[in-house]
């Protein structure tokens, strides 16, 4: 029996193996207790005809053994391939992407030499669901879906993080200013479970001015926790002002697995040249050791690296003649923090890990609530005005439910048109049996509803159900709807 953990490895593509062998045997010079199995992902996979870059026993493989250290693969365009990125952090329910990105100045150019920021993105839900339809000529809808549980999880995460990391400030962002119920609840959420960690400070941003603190001042913050879209994007601000992606490392945290990995590219301009920083996929690898309990030889490994910086020897990304005193292939950079195992930064705080354990949090407990469905919302193709669609449609609602408004691209056309925006072949048409939404509607009157509007020669193309929550209105009204 050894309790020496067992994880899978990935070398992927263009200079993936280059800087998956410098990692590896850093991780072995350090004295990481691990052993691994290689799997094959990515190009090769691609180019044998799997569209989705991954075989049915590397699978297996990833399933067995939970934890997995992936170098960066390259994608190939069109063709229906699937990223293998998303297929792999939503079969392995990867809901947390952690990506922690700091200066490293003097040593590497930056305007922001205090930076020192820790992006925590939700990885499952938002537009990346990737629901989409097209539902007439013109028209294309895609979903954003947020849930309860996929807030408080992501959120929690974050301060447990904050917490187990000695860090003091958590800021959310969103957009909830416009989107008041998917992003308003990611928002709530984040209220609520900031009351469990009273020592931790909080704020929030609008997602657009809080993209431009981050890029025009990134040392006022310290912990954000955004949605998945936003975090996409404001990671690779902070990577883009910190110095060089080839720096940062990340990690995709879920309850059962864990992957791990560089933040750039397989960048096939400079593969196979040794001209690679291995650092980013170095600090993954040292966030994957504190997840495995290995903190003691993840800090060493981050300590050698700080000295190597310091030392002035830097790969070709980093390195800045008169600054730096030796520029260093892939190789021999990995031989010279090898080399300074053991040492400890003099200008750079050295790194205390103060946690040896993973993150687990508790299960999130479902909510109930009382839902009553109070109207329904029947999109109807129509190329023609809106009065002429309205007119139609009362006559056939007669006796059935009111129709209290219709809109064009989000605008109220009907009863009254509000605004002057050219309008397009669909039209929202909102149903209820009280202009308040106090009185409910039951599924039989929508069922008869819908089969008139049928009857009356009109073409429905989807229906979106109006429901209070807790007495609460659960549905956003019209532009200009009261
Ligand atoms: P990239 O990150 O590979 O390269 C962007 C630029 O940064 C290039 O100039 C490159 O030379 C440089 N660079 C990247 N990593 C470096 C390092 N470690 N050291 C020194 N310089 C480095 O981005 P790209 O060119 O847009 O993408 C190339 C391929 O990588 C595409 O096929 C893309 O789909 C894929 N990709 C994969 C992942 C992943 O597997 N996680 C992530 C992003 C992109």
């Amino acid at each position: 029996m050894t309790n020496t953990p067992r994880i899978t490895v990935a070398y992927g593509d263009g200079i993936g193996p280059e800087i998956m062998e410098a990692t590896l045997q850093v991780l072995h010079a350090a004295g990481a207790k691990l052993e691994y199995d290689v799997i094959e992902v990515g190009e090769k996979v691609y180019q044998s005809g799997n569209l989705s870059g991954i075989t049915d026993e590397a699978w297996a493989t990833l399933q067995r053994n939970g934890i997995f250290l992936k170098s960066p693969i390259t994608t190939p365009q069109g063709g229906g391939y699937k990223s293998l990125n998303v297929t792999i952090r939503k079969t392995l329910g990867l809901y947390s992407n952690v990506r922690p990105t700091r200066a490293y100045a003097p040593y590497v150019k930056t305007w922001f030499p205090d930076m020192d920021v820790v992006i925590i993105r939700e990885n499952e839900e938002d537009l990346y669901a990737g629901i989409e339809y097209q539902q007439t000529s013109e028209v294309v809808h895609s979903i954003k879906l947020i849930t309860r549980m996929g807030c408080e999880k992501i959120i929690r995460y974050a301060f447990a993080y904050a917490r187990a990391n000695g860090r003091r400030h958590v800021t959310c962002m969103t957009k909830d200013n416009i989107m008041k119920h998917t992003d308003g609840l990611f928002h709530q959420v984040f209220n609520e479970i900031a009351t469990e960690y009273p020592e931790i400070t909080t704020d929030h941003y609008i997602i657009d001015i809080g993209s431009a603190r981050l890029a025009d001042d990134p040392g006022r913050f310290d912990v954000i926790v955004t949605m998945n879209l936003y975090g996409d994007i404001i990671s690779d601000i902070a990577a883009e002002v910190a110095g060089s992606v080839g720096l940062c490392g990340s990690a995709n945290i879920g309850d059962n697995f864990a992957m791990f990995e560089a933040i750039h590219g397989s960048a096939p301009d400079i593969s196979g040249l040794n001209l690679a920083n291995p650092s980013g996929l170095i600090n993954a690898a040292c966030m994957m050791l504190v997840h495995l309990g290995q903190g003691e030889v993840s800090a060493r490994i981050q300590n050698a690296l700080l000295c190597t910086l310091e030392d002035g020897i830097h790969t070709g990304d980093v390195y800045r003649e008169g600054h730096s005193a030796a520029k260093a292939g892939t190789r021999e950079f990995a031989a010279a923090l090898i080399e300074r195992l053991g040492k400890e930064p003099k200008r750079f705080t050295p790194v205390r890990i103060s946690t040896d354990k993973p993150i687990h949090l508790k299960p999130v407990e479902r909510r109930k609530s009382v839902m009553q469905c109070v109207g329904v919302d029947v999109y109807v193709h129509h190329d023609g005005d809106p009065q002429s669609l309205g007119h139609a449609l009362e006559q056939a609602a007669a006796g059935i439910l009111s129709l209290k408004m219709m809109s064009n691209r989000g605008l109220i056309v009907y009863p009254e048109r509000v605004a002057d925006g050219q309008l397009t072949d669909q039209y929202r048409c909102r149903f209820c049996a009280s202009v308040d939404y106090t009185v409910p509607v039951s599924q039989d009157a929508i069922m008869q509803l819908l089969m008139a509007i049928h009857g009356a020669g009109l073409e429905i193309n989807k229906t979106e159900f109006l429901y209070t929550d807790n007495g609460k209105r659960a549905f956003s009204l019209g532009q200009g709807e009261r």
